[in-house]
Formats: structure tokens, sequence, C-alpha cells
């Protein structure tokens, strides 16, 4: 899906044109030091397409001088990483230095850029915004993202300049997302995978990243690794790098059928990690927990199973995802990684007869009742599997609000005790009586 960014300095209206345009919005939030928590993306849709598009927000830096290169280095990442740009301006204001500076940067891109002249709310302002022609950036869209005039004519060029959609929708090939933090060995894994070195060096800003959506097949079957290695050298502003980097990772999960999470062997599972994996759960793709750098881990009889307990133990409600331990640098075990991925892709299409649901149904109860509900017993009558990748399950119960939490994990383990949904998150719905065959 393509990505749209908003720039521009502050007070011109970004974040309201932001607001007008998204009907659902994801926030980007992490506890790094430093980084706003405002700056968010949503989804657009419009004439049938949809886009994302994000709100790369204000400074607050005081300093006028780190104020002006930090909107620069923003704007030069965004050239990067986005597929078109609306970079908005006042049409009161006139034209301003920063928007110059902004401008100068925008004319070497030959991605889409669209003058977005704000806050043209009459025809005299309409008029007023001619003059940010002089940026010479072309065709100035005089908007008023408070009353909505003139979006509707952006949208439609702006969806016009977009690239064609990809292949996500291609029921064959399986997505694979390396996600993790920076060093972990991501890169590494990718260009092992691939086999060769994939990395491509952008000329225009000094950051380097790796190839979109790489293509492979093993053993016949294709696979794309989705991109995520996120921005290599370091902006000089930190939360530009964070940002883009959490963008990256939030737009591969939701675009992988599995996510493969890499950790470094000597740093374990930290927090960042588990709200990945749970944010990936919560999306119902398939989890990949992947060990690297294990060459350098001092090893006896017991470290693997120390380590597998040490993950297990944080992150109690996923012990479904596989935990695997490899070295991108020696190779070691890397082949096993396709391996395991694309047999939890094949998991979470996992089509289960409803017969066999209904006697696992029937085990399940006779070994653990649910709890009773105001002295009435629960009954639990008839599941069937209403969806694949992922899966769901719908169960046909007397009291569906009476089931908790707990039994929910029983009947989940109990499920993937008979049926092997390694590494799929599963969803039991549970649904008012409707197919009485037990009661
Ligand atoms: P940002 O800092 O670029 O995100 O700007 P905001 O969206 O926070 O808007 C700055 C101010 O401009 C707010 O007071 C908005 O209400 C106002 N504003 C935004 N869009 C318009 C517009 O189309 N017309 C007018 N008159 N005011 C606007
Ligand atoms: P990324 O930022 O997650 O893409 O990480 P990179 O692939 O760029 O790797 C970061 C650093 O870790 C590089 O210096 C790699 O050579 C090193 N590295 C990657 N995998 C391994 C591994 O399995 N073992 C060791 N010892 N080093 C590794």
């Amino acid at each position: 899906m393509a990505l749209v960014a908003i720039v521009g300095r502050p007070n011109v209206g970004k974040s309201t044109l932001f607001n007008r345009f998204i009907e659902d919005r994801t926030s980007i939030v992490h506890d790094e030091p430093g980084v706003t928590r405002d700056r968010i993306y949503g989804r657009l849709t419009w004439n049938g397409r949809t886009v994302d598009l994000v709100d790369t927000g204000g400074y607050t830096t005081q300093d006028d001088d780190q104020f002006t290169a930090a909107i620069r280095e923003q704007v030069r990442i965004a050239i990067d990483e986005t597929d078109a740009i609306l970079f908005v301006v006042d049409a009161r204001s006139g034209i301003n230095p920063l928007d110059e500076d902004v401008s100068s940067l925008l004319r070497r891109t030959d991605k889409p850029v669209f003058i977005v002249a704000n806050k043209s709310d009459n025809d005299a302002y309409r008029l007023a915004s001619t003059e940010h022609y002089g940026l010479g950036l072309g065709t100035v869209y005089p908007i008023s993202a408070l009353n909505g005039s003139g979006t509707g004519e952006l949208l439609d060029d702006l969806m016009a300049a977009l690239p064609p959609g990809g292949d996500e929708d291609d029921p064959d090939t399986t997505r694979l997302a390396i996600i993790g933090r920076p060093n972990v060995g991501k890169s590494s894994l990718t260009n092992a995978l691939l086999g060769e070195d994939r990395t491509i060096v952008s000329n225009i800003s000094g950051t380097t990243r790796d190839a979109i959506d790489s293509p492979l097949t093993y053993f016949g079957r294709k696979v794309v690794l989705v991109d995520t290695a996120g921005l290599r050298r370091r902006a000089k502003v930190t939360e530009n790098v964070e940002f883009y980097a959490q963008l990256r990772t939030q737009r591969a999960i939701e675009s992988c059928d599995v996510a493969l999470l890499m950790i470094d062997a000597k740093d374990g599972l930290e927090a960042q990690d588990i709200r990945i994996l749970i944010d990936a759960a919560e999306q119902k793709k398939g989890l990949v927990i992947v060990v690297n750098k294990w060459d350098t881990v001092e090893k006896d009889t017991h470290s693997t199973k120390a380590a597998i307990k040490a993950i297990r133990d944080r992150i109690p409600t996923l012990g479904f995802a596989p935990i695997l331990f490899i070295s991108a640098k020696t190779r070691q075990r890397i082949g096993n990684v396709l391996k395991v991925a694309l047999q939890v892709a094949d998991n979470r299409e996992l089509k289960v007869p409803t017969r066999q649901l209904n006697e696992f149904l029937k085990e399940a109860v006779t070994k653990q009742a649910p709890p009773r509900h105001r002295h009435v017993p629960v009954k639990l009558n008839y599941i069937t599997q209403v969806n694949v990748a992922p899966p769901v399950f719908a169960i046909f119960c007397n009291y569906p609000e009476a089931i908790k939490e707990s039994y929910r994990r029983f009947l989940d383990n109990q499920l993937r005790m008979r049926f092997n949904f390694e590494g799929v998150p599963v969803t039991f719905r549970f649904r008012s009586k409707h197919k009485s065959k037990a009661s």
C-alpha cells in the first residue's frame, strides 16, 4: 500500500488536514526518550483506492538553526520513505523562508509533490495562494482543511499520481516480515536468505535502506521478504529515525502473513520486542521468534532450554510461537527459518473439519466444563471454523457472555494439543445457542 506524507512547518494546518482525511488512526507510541508520541498514521480511501497517510507533526525545539535542520531532515526522510508528499503551506501568510528551504529539497525528487495552500477558506485567500507558484513546484492546490473546500480535487490528483498498487494479495505468495530492533541482524539474515547483498544505498539523503519486498523461491514456493530494515546511518534527529523505523515495522506487520521477530541472543526479549509480538498477535499474524547471534553465546547442554524458558516466561500468552536459534553470520540453521515460517503460514491456512472440531470440543468440555453462570451450567453446543488465515472458530453456547479469559485459554491449549496451530493466533467467538445437539 502506498504511503503519503504530510510535511510543512508548524501551524500551517497539517494535523487538521490529516484528521479530515483519515478514517481510523494508529498511534505510533513507544518508550524511547525524546520521541514525540503524537505522530501518527492512518488510512485514507478515495475513489476506491486506499493509501496510508502519515502526519509528520511539528517540532518543539526553540533553537532556530536546529529547527530548520530538523524540518529539512524530516522532509528528506519523507522523500525516501514515502510515495508522495503533501507539502502544506499557509495561503494567508505568503511564502515563508522555511517554505523556500523545504521547496528546494522537494524540487530534487521525482516523487509526486503537491503544494497544498491551506487556509484558503474563501475566494480572496484562494487568489492569494497563487503566490506559492513562486516555489517552483508546479500546481498549487488551494484548500481549506477547516471547511473541506478544494480537498476533492487534491485527492483526485494525488491518487492518479501514485504508483500502481503491489501484489500483496497474491494468494500464492507468502509474505514474511523480519522485524526487530536495530542491529539484531535483520539485514544479515535477509541477505543470507537471498544469497546476495541487496542493500541499496540511497544517494539522495545519505541514508541507506534495503530493497523493498524481496521475492525468493523456496522449494517451489513463492515467498516475499517484506522490507523492514530501517534507516541505517544515523540521522541527526533520532526521533525521525525512530519514527520511520516504527512506522515501517507497523506497516510490515500489517502486510505480512508471518512476522519473524528477531532478537540478539545476548540481549534477550526487551519491552519493545514484546510490544511488537503482541501487536502482531492482535493482528492475527503468524509468529516466529528468531534468536540470532547464537554464535556469540557460550553454550552448555542447558543453554537452549534456559533461553527458551526465559522467553516463554516473559510472554506467557504467546507460548504458541516457535523459537529458533540461529546465526545469520555463520549461516548456522538459517535454512530452518524459512522452513518453520512457511510451516506456520500453512498452519494459519489450516481448515479443521467440523466433525473433528466437535469431537475435540466434547472431549475438552468433559475434561473441564466452563464455570457455571449464576448457578446455571454453561453448555458449549457446537463449534465450527468460520475463517482461515487467520483461523476463527465460532462456538455456540447458552451464555456466551459467561465465558471468561481463563476458559478461553484452556480451549486454546486443548485445540493446539490436537491440531497444528503452532505459531498461529487463534480466535474463539462465543455466540448464543443456535444448533443444539448436545443439550
Ligand atoms: P500543524 O501544526 O501544521 O499540524 O497545524 P494545525 O493543524 O495544528 O493547525 C494550526 C492552526 O490552523 C489551528 O488553529 C487550526 O484550527 C488552523 N487551521 C487549520 N486548517 C485551517 C483552515 O483550513 N482554515 C483556517 N482558517 N484555519 C485552519
Ligand atoms: P539489522 O540492523 O537488524 O539489519 O542488523 P545487521 O544485519 O546490520 O547486523 C548488525 C551487526 O550484527 C552487523 O555487524 C552484523 O555483522 C552482526 N551480526 C548479524 N548477525 C550476526 C550473527 O549471527 N552473529 C554475530 N556474531 N554477529 C552478527
